[in-house]
């Protein structure tokens, strides 16, 4: 990858990633099946980082979160705040538009059963890092998850020992600048209610108070 570079669609870099997708190309010649891009705002106050695009979601639309079931709390949740111009978030060109906010994942290609190996969090981090770096000078950063978390923290160069994953935990990251964390909304924890509807939106009620968007 180039220095900067957020996204580069023909990424091959972790070998087993690249070749799960290759077999899912060819089992779903429909599916996007490649590295996936983030989604919304060229400067947003809100940078969300998910931990990978699950494979009959976002690997499948090309967006994060898209027509899966994890995306159906996030978007719902987005539009509620005034985070985008509608709550569901179906396909690429479904309309859907996001406002102060983009969304990516700390691994862009789909892992085989949604788990990524330390090697390819690391290697997919210096396009996170390059995304972060490319954020304006006031932003939260929300992390769905431990994975996200960490991630998040290696992009920033932070140590993990400094910096607790919890849920509803605030991480001051500089003036300014936070790191919120949230359980992942994905089915598991959702279905087990981990984590509920009311406990994702009290994230975003902590989200609107930090930023004051409107
Ligand atoms: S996970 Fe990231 S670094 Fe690895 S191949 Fe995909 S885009 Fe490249």
């Amino acid at each position: 990858m180039t220095e900067n570079q957020i996204y580069n669609a023909n990424c091959v870099r972790c070998p087993r990633l690249a070749k799960h997708l290759q077999t899912v190309r060819d089992a779903y010649p429909d599916y996007h099946g490649l590295p996936v891009a983030s989604f919304g705002a060229k400067r947003p106050k809100l940078l969300i980082v998910g931990l990978a695009p699950g494979m009959h979601g976002a690997n499948a639309t090309g967006r994060p979160f898209t027509g899966d079931y994890a995306g159906i709390l996030l978007y719902k949740a987005l539009y509620q705040y005034g985070f985008s111009n509608q709550e569901t978030a179906i396909s690429v060109d479904d309309g859907l538009k996001l406002k102060n906010c983009r969304i990516t994942n700390a691994v862009k290609c789909l892992p085989p059963e949604n788990k990524p190996v330390a090697a390819e969090i690391n290697m997919c981090n210096a396009y996170l890092q390059s995304e972060i770096a490319s954020l304006g000078r006031r932003f939260v950063i929300l992390a769905l998850g431990g994975i996200a978390h960490k991630a998040v923290l290696k992009a920033l160069a932070l140590r993990n020992k400094d910096y607790v994953f919890g849920h509803g935990a605030l991480h001051s990251i500089g003036e300014q600048r936070c790191l919120l964390d949230s359980y992942h909304c994905s089915r598991y924890n959702t279905q087990t209610r981990r984590l509920s509807e009311q406990m994702f939106f009290d994230i975003f009620d902590k989200i609107h108070e930090l930023l004051d968007v409107k």
